[in-house]
């Protein structure tokens, strides 16, 4: 598959599990011809990682460096089964991207019903731009009312590299290729990216390109080719969704 212009997830030290700094997490992103990266830090439920006050001031740091755009937002916890999440939509306004994700240490997996309104849930959320890696089969979901979901409401669903490649996570591959396939079916973008926790990973695609080789996925429907598409989709989301 062709680079990436836009690689929307990763993480520095602030995480607490990740370990390079927000400089050099993009100076990597730019030495690799990335246009915009966005760092999206995990909320208070992972331990380890910043506080809540640290989206609060993200106003300090220059969304240009190194000669790329950079987007500064978080990466939250879906903490139960309506999809609520771990840190208060106050906190949104300072935040340029807003991941939502299921994680193990926040959240104990249900039953697929459970799971997949929990994802549905965080999708209504007005405040939520994309759903972190939901292909990990730790999480057991039913990805046609998801994809239908995520149209409807404008929001992205990912395709995560660190996702498929670690071995924690169950049948992450076949779950990619399923939702993967359903969102050319009905022509929905798809957002994939890296969700680097070192410089060395940014802009990864190394697992992701699998997946679409193997569903055949249209390059038009991968957002992250064009910076000023995804641009574009998360200015709608600003526009039109109230937060
Ligand atoms: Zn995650
Ligand atoms: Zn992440």
């Amino acid at each position: 598959m062709r680079a990436l212009e836009v690689d929307a997830h990763t993480h520095t030290i602030a995480s607490g599990h990740a370990y390079g700094t927000v400089s050099e997490m993009v100076k990597a992103a730019a030495d690799r011809g990335i246009r915009l990266l966005g760092i999206t830090e995990h909320t208070s439920g992972i331990p380890g990682t910043c506080a809540d006050i640290y989206f609060s001031n993200m106003k300090v740091i220059p969304r240009q460096m190194f000669g790329i755009e950079v987007m500064f937002g978080a990466e939250l916890n879906i903490v139960d089964y309506n999809g609520g999440v771990d840190l208060d939509a106050g906190y949104f306004k300072h935040l340029d991207i807003r991941i939502a994700s299921m994680h193990t240490q926040c959240f104990a997996p249900g039953t697929r019903e459970q799971n997949t309104a929990a994802v549905i849930g965080a999708i209504r959320n007005p405040g939520i731009d994309i759903i972190g890696h939901p292909i990990d089969g730790t999480y057991p979901l039913d990805y046609e009312p998801i994809v239908r979901a995520a149209a409807e409401h404008h929001v992205l669903l990912e395709v995560n590299n660190h996702a498929l490649r670690s071995p924690s996570r169950i049948n992450a591959f076949e779950n990619a290729c399923t939702m993967a396939r359903l969102c050319k079916k009905y022509d929905i973008p798809l957002t994939c990216n890296s969700d680097a926790h070192f410089m060395t990973d940014v802009g990864n695609t190394s697992h992701i390109a699998g997946v679409f080789e193997e569903t055949d996925f249209p390059e038009e429907l991968i957002l992250n080719l064009s910076m000023e598409r995804f641009q574009g989709f998360l200015q709608w989301n600003r526009e039109h969704k109230g937060r």
